[in-house]
């Protein structure tokens, strides 16, 4: 079902959340958060007929803000946030008596200024105001802070979630294990099974797994950091496990129905024990930094040394 059905169904139900994280391709990112505040403004849930769905439509619903407010570069800005915690507690000025916000989030979920908003939109979402609908659309859900996606509802456009990809890859007879780390890694049941025929995405796995759960300082960093320097076919992959892992470990903590690893409950244990809600998120930043140095031409041995290094710091630093 797509995602305008979902809602639809979900604000007649008269229970609508206050929040909506919205899975896309980015390029219906912008039509898709305007059918969501028709869902969520006009009395026929979006009948595109009326004054309301109508102005939504052009742009010029007073009471329907759109961030970025910069469409050119479209990245969200601390500004677009500060727009948003403002107007959110302001009182309906249009036709119709609640606020929506759209944020397309599609280009702003890398980088430092990631954080900055997230952050900020934060505080909002903690404290849901009534007749406030916020909805932000991305390309993955996880690319935003488990902080932040625990408090929205996620709708996904025309994609199958991860967890029925994982029960699809296990219906068509693939190990459990395997299915779960495929569907962990993969944007759909095609390039999950493509995942799943590669055994290298699973010695990585478990070298990225052994290294969170025993590196516990930099003094035992050694032996994993050598590892995954002697296996050249997994170089490309361990930063990406690094990060599925940590954050899986993640909303084992905070949604642990959406936790895909469930075959890997005592691994994730270990590694929820060696690294905090905070530190699994800081880590996994720096994991995307370092991807960045090394995709700009950073030395592998080198950037992996550094990481182990860092990753102990933050361990230390954000322990619970
Ligand atoms: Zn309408």
């Amino acid at each position: 079902m797509n995602v305008t059905s979902q809602l639809q169904q979900l604000f007649a139900s008269g229970k609508p959340s206050h929040a909506y994280v919205i899975e896309c391709q980015k390029s219906v990112a912008k039509s898709l958060l305007l059918d969501c505040a028709k869902v969520a403004m006009c009395q026929n849930y979006g009948c595109n007929n009326c004054v309301t769905c109508k102005k939504i439509s052009q742009g010029n619903h007073a009471d329907c803000i759109s961030l970025p407010t910069d469409t050119q570069k479209n990245k969200l800005t601390v500004a677009d946030v500060q727009l948003l915690v403002e107007e959110s507690i302001k009182r309906p000025v249009d036709s119709g008596n609640v606020r929506v916000f759209t944020i397309d989030a599609t280009d702003s979920v890398t980088g430092v200024g990631s954080a900055i908003w997230q952050n900020k939109l934060l505080k909002t979402l903690e404290e849901p105001l009534p007749n406030v609908y916020i909805f932000v659309a991305v390309q993955n859900a996880h690319s935003l802070f488990n902080t932040v996606l625990s408090r929205c509802q996620v709708l996904t456009e025309g994609r199958t979630s991860p967890k029925e990809v994982c029960n699809q890859l296990v219906a068509e007879g693939f190990l459990p294990q395997y299915a779960q780390v495929a569907a962990a890694l993969a944007t759909d049941v095609a390039h999950a099974k493509k995942l799943v025929a590669d055994n290298s995405y699973f010695d990585a796995f478990n070298l990225a797994m052994d290294m969170l759960r025993g590196m516990t300082s930099t003094k035992t960093a050694l032996p994993y950091v050598s590892a995954i320097c002697q296996n050249a076919g997994v170089q490309d992959k361990i930063l990406g496990m690094l990060s599925v892992i940590l954050h899986q470990s993640v909303t084992y903590r905070l949604q642990p129905d959406l936790c895909l690893l469930v075959d890997y409950e005592q691994q994730l244990l270990d590694v929820c024990a060696n690294y905090s809600i905070q530190a699994a998120l800081v880590i996994v930043e720096k994991l995307n930094q370092t991807n960045k140095r090394l995709q700009n031409g950073g030395n592998f041995t080198v950037e992996i040394d550094k990481l182990a290094i860092e990753m102990s710091e933050v361990k230390y630093r954000c322990r619970i």
